[in-house]
């Protein structure tokens, strides 16, 4: 497997999804996941041309980290305990899992001034089994932010049940472009929320078609071990 050819192709899906949709390909952003994958792979992935790197794990990107530093932006894209906010938020530029109060506070608390990009996490599809907050709770849970000084809320994030369905897929997506587009329409300081951060490898050609600025690509890009 070569990482390389795989951004290509992924590149060109892509840019063939911004054409059906009427979008520019510069807009969306490819996050390279390298959970699942050496440091080896992730250095493949930036010498291919990804800029930005995805890890869920506060126990495990650091290996890679140490390695790569910032020469790419870093994406903590997994669902987050407070008590290791500390650990990673000098390294992270990103956090895609903001879903609760407490979370907010303890980031705020420990970026010591630093601006720390957020997307706040939304389960559209309301299984049990996936984090994120209600739809119905977003814009609530949003302008409570307004007091933490380092968070700034960029846009929604979601995952889209692992069906294959499409139009299903396409609904979830488009559900969360439409709370994006409220969210941005209050012009709120602290959450200009601009940013869909949607679409993953089984996925990524739909979310784009409805909007997608970051998507977080992992097995079909660098593997899956
Ligand atoms: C693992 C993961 C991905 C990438 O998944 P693939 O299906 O391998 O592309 C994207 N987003 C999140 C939140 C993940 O945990």
């Amino acid at each position: 497997m070569n990482v390389s050819d795989n951004l290509r192709e992924i590149e060109q899906r892509i840019e063939k999804a911004c054409a059906r949709s009427g979008r520019e390909k510069k807009n969306v952003r490819i996050i390279a996941v390298t959970k699942y994958v050496s440091s080896d792979r992730a250095q493949e992935a930036i010498s291919a041309g990804v800029m930005d790197l995805g890890e869920n794990r506060v126990e495990d990107y650091k290996t890679k980290y140490d390695l790569i530093g910032d020469q790419v932006n870093w994406h903590f894209i997994g669902s987050l305990q407070s008590k290791k906010v500390k650990k990673m938020i000098r390294e992270f530029d990103y956090i895609h899992s903001l879903d609760r109060l407490s979370l907010a506070e303890e980031i705020d608390k420990r970026a010591e001034g630093k601006e720390i990009s957020c997307f706040v996490q939304v389960n559209v599809s309301g299984e049990s089994s996936k984090a994120g907050l209600n739809p119905d709770q977003v814009i609530t849970f949003i302008r409570d932010l307004a007091s933490f000084e380092s968070i700034s809320v960029i846009g929604l994030m979601t995952m889209a049940p692992m069906i294959d369905d499409k139009e299903e897929l396409r609904s979830v997506f488009r559900r969360l472009r439409e709370l994006q587009v409220s969210v941005r329409d209050l012009s709120l300081s602290h959450a200009p929320c601009t940013e869909l951060s949607m679409g993953m490898s089984n996925d990524y050609e739909i979310a784009v078609e409805e909007g997608a600025t970051f998507v977080r690509i992992g097995s079909s890009l660098v593997g899956s071990e």
